[in-house]
This record gives C-alpha cells, structure tokens and sequence, in this order.
C-alpha cells in the first residue's frame, strides 16, 4: 500500500553530521546513500567478504564532502513520502522487524555493528530453539520466509521432550510440545542454526528492501529528537558522527543496548549467576527417535542437550558459579567433567563426544523487567527491552513476536491516517505497543528465571546439598520437594506450555497465515497416537529407542590398566559374566556363571546367580538368584571388585554402532570404546 510511495524516489536515507552543524544538510544520490564510498551501497554479498567496512566514518567524511545542496526539512516535511522506521541491530528481532516493515511498505534502515552473525564467523553461533508461537508469527510475516527458515531447522516437537534427573537419567516431567502445536494449527517447535536464520533474515531484508537496507559495521550510539514544522522527528547518531532520520527509531540492539541506556538510563545486566558451557557434537543420543531434547536437573547444575539434526547434538551446561571464570587452556571438557562426571551417561558421553575447541563457555545474564520501553519517538524491541535466561528457549522467539505486534501497530496507524506518517501519533503508538508485550514478555522472562532455579534447586533424594548429612541420599528417599514439584508441574505443565506455545495466536491475523499444522510435521519416530502412551509410560518410550544395549567399564580414574576395562560389551539375552573364559564379559576372583542378562519384550534384566561374591546394582547388593530390571545409567559391580571396577549399563543408537562407544575419564580425556557384539543382530527392536 505504501510502497509505491515510497520507491517513487528510491530509497532516500539522508544523512548528516551529528554535531552542531547537523542543521547543514547533505545531497544523496537517487539511489539513496552517498555514492560507492557508502557501505550502505555494499550488498550482502561483499558484506560478507568485507571484515573493515566503517559505514559511519565514511558516511561522516561523505557528509563533509558534499555540499549542503539538499534540504532534508523538506523531505521530512513532505506530507507523501513513506514512513522511515530506523532499527538499531540487525539481530534476530531487528531483521524480522524490518522483513515485515518493509513487506508493508514501509522505508526501513537497519543498522547492524558486527555482521559476522550473519556471516557465519564468530562465536556463539549455535542452534535455537524456534517455537509453535514464533513460527507461527514468522508465517504471518512472510509464508515463504517462515518455510524457508522451518525447512533449515531440525524438528524436535514431533517427539517428547521434558526434564530428567541429572544422575539417573529417569523422567521427571515430560512435556508435550506437539499438542498445543496440533490443537491450535501451528508450526511444530524446531530448532534452527542461528546463522542460517538470520542468513535467511538478512535475504529477506535484502529482497524487500534493497542491498543498502543493513548498514554494515555501523554502531548506533544515541539518539536525538526534533521537530520540523511543529512534526516529530528522531535521528539516529551513529559512530563517527553521521547521523539518519527517521519517523522512529526501535532499539533492537541487544542486552547490552545504547538505545535503552538512553531511554532507561545506565544499568548494567544482571548476572543469574550461572556460567554456561556449550558444544555440538557428532553423537546422538540412543532415543533420539523417539525424544527431542531433555534437560538434566541437579543442585546449582543442570544440563540440556537436544537433537540438531544431521546426526549432532547440541548441549548446554550451566553451573552456578561467580561470574567472569576462565578454564586453563584445553581444559574445558576436564571442568565439565568435575562437575558433571558423576552424571548420567547421556551427558557425560555427549560432552567426550565434542572436540575441546568447540566448547564454548560464557556467563549468562538476563535485564529485570523494565516498565518503561518506548518514550517519544523510540521503543525497545527483544533482548533490549526485556533479555531473559535462555532456560525457555523464548528470547529470540519473543522478539520475533515483538516485532510482528509493532508491523500491525504501524500498519494499523498508517491506514489510518491514509499511508501519510506526518499525521500520526507514534508516540501514542509505541506506548499501545508497550501495553500488548509488556504483560507477556514479563510472565515468559519470570518462568525463564523460575525454570533456572527450579533445575538448579531439585534434589533427587533426602540429604542432597546438606553437607555432614549428603550420607543420607544412601537410602534413596525421593526428596518431598522433588515429589511436590513433580505433582505441581505435571498439574499445570499443558496449560502454562498451551498459553506459551499459543498465548499469541490471537493477536495474528487469521488472513495472515494458515491454520494449519503441516502433515510433514507429524511425528516421524513413532506414530502420532502413540504421543498419550509415551507421555504416560516411561518404559514404553525406553522400549521405543533403536538402540544397542551396552556395559561399558567406568573410566573414572583412567584405569585402562585391566583387561576387562578394555571393551564394553553389547547386552543381549543371555549374556554372561563370569570367571568363566567362555563368558562375554570375562572376569577374574568372580564366580563362574555370575550374572546374566534377560531381555523381554525389549525389557533388560540382570539375573544374579552367584551365591557368595554378590552383584551390586547402584550401590545396593541384589540377593541371590534374584533379577532386576536395568536402565541405562544403573552402575553395576561385581564380586570382590566391587567398588573399584564399575559397569555402566548405556543405550548406544544403532546409527552409532560401528562408531564405539565415547567415554570419558575425569581428567576429561576420552577414550573410544570398542564394543563386543556376538553378532550382528541389534539387540532391540
Ligand atoms: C545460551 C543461549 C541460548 C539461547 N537459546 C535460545 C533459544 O533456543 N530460543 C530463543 O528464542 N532464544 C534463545 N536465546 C535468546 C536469544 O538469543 C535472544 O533472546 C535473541 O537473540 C534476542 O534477539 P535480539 O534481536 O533482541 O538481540 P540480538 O540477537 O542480541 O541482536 C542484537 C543485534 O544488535 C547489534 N547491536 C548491538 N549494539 C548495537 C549498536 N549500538 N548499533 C548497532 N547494532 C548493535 C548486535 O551486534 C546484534 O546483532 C538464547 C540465549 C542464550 C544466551
């Protein structure tokens, strides 16, 4: 509607000095910027070749060289030109802010400091989370932008996903993300690279906007209101004098925002007081058919892996520590390994299986909810307005709905007032912007932070974290807080995930999108109706993994000294350990025919046969010619070895088979385990 308009003169980005002879004023070419010295004449293409570009210094020197042969009171003033929106950070909720600016017709000019995000260089460029209720405004946006971005993401909603306990691996809360999904017609939660989502992000801008629509390398370091002919104006100062202006300006510049300093006043991040370790490795966990991601709960520690796609994981790691700590050169995994070493093999091998130099580690820091997000001419827009812990997966994902609540705002302002922004009260309009987010921004920001202390705070057993009495986590009593949290949670977890997952839907126009949940996004692990069952039954969804079952020697102290250790061997039926040299897992100082494994229905079982030597299964003695049901996790020990040499029963997915199976010692080397199968058949369905 307000395109015309607008390209009737081209893009026409005006430019001046921010100092006192910015009443000076600058000619531009037809084109918009100041000719090829100008970075925002560059496409993305040489963007991403190019690491020097100084768009504000060479917009300043410009400025200086030109004469002052253009009025640009005049063109502000002029009552047909389109509304200019100038957006600080080309980050995830300043791209998507100017896709749908400019899809609506309006005159966009990002400003991004640091294009290697999109580049792809840089740290911190893993896989997010993109969820049902972000997706969904993405498709609002642009549908084909939104199947572009969904097909370069991984699905991890079409399975179960929940919290688990760190050391045992057992479900705690399982979490059904595909129904609310279903039920309301949204996209299925995925997870995406995040260059790859602001690569797309930035083609978008590209296509609706022109090549100059990012200007690169260029810092916004305030802002400055004004007025020509009694009209509002806001002008963006950038670093190294030049100035842009514009009809408003949304600081989508990040936690560590210039906009929102100025708007809010200094404040620094506040810092939860966990440090955050990361990788992605080429491993998959043994259910990943069937599971997405899980997150594992400890005291002051937790961690979450989740499937990435194309046969890796990503993980987080968060322990609560002071901020600012640094691990010796090499020695991060060696640290994990200290902290979570005594944790279930699904992070322990996860973590040996990523290479040293691609765990990253950084301190993790939110902003208190702020009331105050928009005054005058300026508002915040994602992290900069309210950036919350990453326990959700919702930050991203809020600025994206952010920005599709300020497009429908604008639009709704301009039609209004007949495409003429001149007329409009944008202010008033930043303020009803602040209304409709504030409530639900606040309420997601508050979980993120509850949902870190929930996962830091769970004790699996009674005297856990009491220092002289952590003797009685022994007796393996279930805390009653881990009991009452698990009622609470299973009670309100559908509503609180429907409201997260679907809480804006209302507010995208029904015209915009489809209402729809794509048959692709129907579960691809296990049929769809099974979703109750899996929920329910934590056996069940165990018996669903394709999967070898393994007893694999702990490598705790990097003992290999001992023939046994040297091997893990595949659990089958009727496997057996013993002195015995005919035994699969062969054993001196234990009985002849000491243990063997049962399987049925895809059930294991360890069967102790030995009368006198004993079996230990998780620290407890089995009586004689009695079976126990195994898990993986459950640590195992035999006869008078018992407890120097321990056996951790693994599920290793069959994709991993020919790979071995990854251990780590505490020391946080790691060690391929080469694993005995009798044959070549897999030992689950
Ligand atoms: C470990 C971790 C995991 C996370 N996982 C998820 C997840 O799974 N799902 C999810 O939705 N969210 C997740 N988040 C949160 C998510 O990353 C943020 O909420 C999201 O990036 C916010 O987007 P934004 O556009 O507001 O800010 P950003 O993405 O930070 O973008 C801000 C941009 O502004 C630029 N900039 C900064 N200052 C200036 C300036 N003065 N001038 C010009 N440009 C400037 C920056 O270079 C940057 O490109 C996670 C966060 C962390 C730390």
């Amino acid at each position: 509607m307000f395109r015309g308009m607008n390209r009737a003169g081209g893009r026409s980005q005006k430019n001046a000095p921010c100092s006192a002879a910015a009443a000076q004023t600058n000619k531009v070419t037809s084109a918009g910027c100041l000719g090829p010295q100008c970075p925002a004449h560059t496409s993305l293409q040489s963007l991403r070749a190019s690491t020097s570009t100084n768009f504000a210094r060479s917009v300043a020197a410009a400025a200086v060289a030109s004469p002052a042969a253009f009025n640009i009171d005049s063109e502000y003033a002029n009552p047909d030109r389109p509304m200019k929106v100038l957006i600080a950070g080309a980050g995830i909720g300043g791209l998507v802010l100017g896709v749908s600016l400019l899809k609506k017709g309006v005159d966009v000019q990002l400003f991004e400091r640091d294009m290697t995000a999109i580049r792809g260089e840089g740290k911190y460029r893993g896989p997010i989370q993109i969820q049902s209720n972000a997706l969904a405004a993405l498709e609002a946006i642009d549908a084909e932008m939104a199947e572009e971005i969904m097909a370069a993401g991984c699905v991890t909603g079409d399975r179960i996903n929940g919290l688990v306990d760190g050391v045992s691996g057992k479900w705690y809360v399982k979490f059904d993300t595909y129904k609310p999904a279903v039920d309301q017609g949204m996209p299925i939660t995925r997870v995406v690279s995040r260059v790859a989502l602001q690569r797309i992000l930035a083609k978008y801008a590209v296509k609706y906007g022109g090549e100059d629509v990012i200007a690169a390398d260029t810092k916004v370091l305030s802002y400055e209101e004004d007025q020509v002919n009694g009209k509002g104006r806001i002008w963006a100062c950038l670093e190294g004098g030049a100035r842009h202006w514009g009809d408003i300006l949304i600081g989508a510049d990040g936690i560590w925002s210039k906009t929102r300093t100025q708007l809010v006043g200094p404040g620094k991040p506040s810092y939860s007081n966990y440090t955050c370790y990361t990788g992605i490795a080429d491993y998959v966990c043994a259910d990943i058919d069937t599971v997405g991601y899980r997150v594992f709960l400890g005291n002051k520690q937790y961690f979450v892996s989740s499937d990435v796609g194309g046969g890796k994981m990503q993980w987080y790691a968060f322990h609560k520590e002071a901020a600012d700590g640094k691990d010796p050169e090499g020695k991060s995994k060696a640290r994990l390994m200290e902290i979570f070493g005594h944790w279930n093999h699904m992070v322990t091998d996860l973590v040996a299986a990523t290479p040293e130099d691609d765990v990253l580690r950084r301190d993790i820091y939110d902003r208190p909810p702020v009331f105050k997000w928009a005054q005058g001419r300026v508002a915040l827009l994602g992290d900069s307005a309210h950036a919350m812990q990453p326990n959700l997966g919702q930050g991203g994902c809020m600025a994206i709905e952010d920005a599709y609540e300020l497009t429908s705002l604008i639009t709704e302002r301009l039609a209004a007032n007949e495409g003429k922004p001149l007329d409009c009260n944008f202010e008033d309009m930043l303020k009803t912007y602040y209304n409709k987010r504030i409530f639900r921004t606040s309420v997601i920001h508050g979980m993120a932070g509850m949902a870190a202390f929930a996962a830091s705070t769970y004790k699996a057993f009674l005297g856990e974290g009491l220092g002289p009495l952590e003797a009685m986590t022994k007796l393996q009593i279930h805390h009653p807080g881990r009991v009452a949290g698990k009622v609470a949670m299973g009670l309100t977890m559908p509503s609180v995930l429907g409201w997260v997952l679907g809480g804006n839907l209302s507010n995208l126009k029904v015209t915009d999108r489809p209402q729809y949940c794509r048959l692709s996004d129907k579960p691809q692990g296990f049929d769809a109706k099974d979703f109750p069952m899996f929920m329910a039954d934590d056996e069940a969804l165990l018996r669903a993994a394709r999967a070898d079952w393994v007893l694999a020697p702990m490598l705790q102290d990097g003992d290999l000294s001992r023939a046994c250790a040297e091997k893990a061997i595949a659990l089958e039926a009727n496997t057996t350990i013993g002195s015995h040299t005919s035994s699969d897992l062969h054993m001196e100082e234990i009985s002849n025919s000491h243990a063997r494994i049962e399987v049925e229905d895809g059930t294991y079982y360890l069967v102790d046969d030995a009368e006198s030597t004993g079996t230990w299964l998780n620290g407890r003695r089995m009586s004689s010619d009695t079976r126990a049901q195994l898990h993986p996790g459950d640590k195992l020990a035999f006869g008078h070895h018992s407890p120097d040499l321990k056996f951790e029963v693994k599920m290793m997915h069959s994709s991993q088979r020919d790979a071995g199976l990854v251990s780590s010692r505490r020391d946080g080397s790691e060690y391929r385990l080469p694993v005995s199968f009798r044959d070549s058949r897999l030992a689950t369905v």
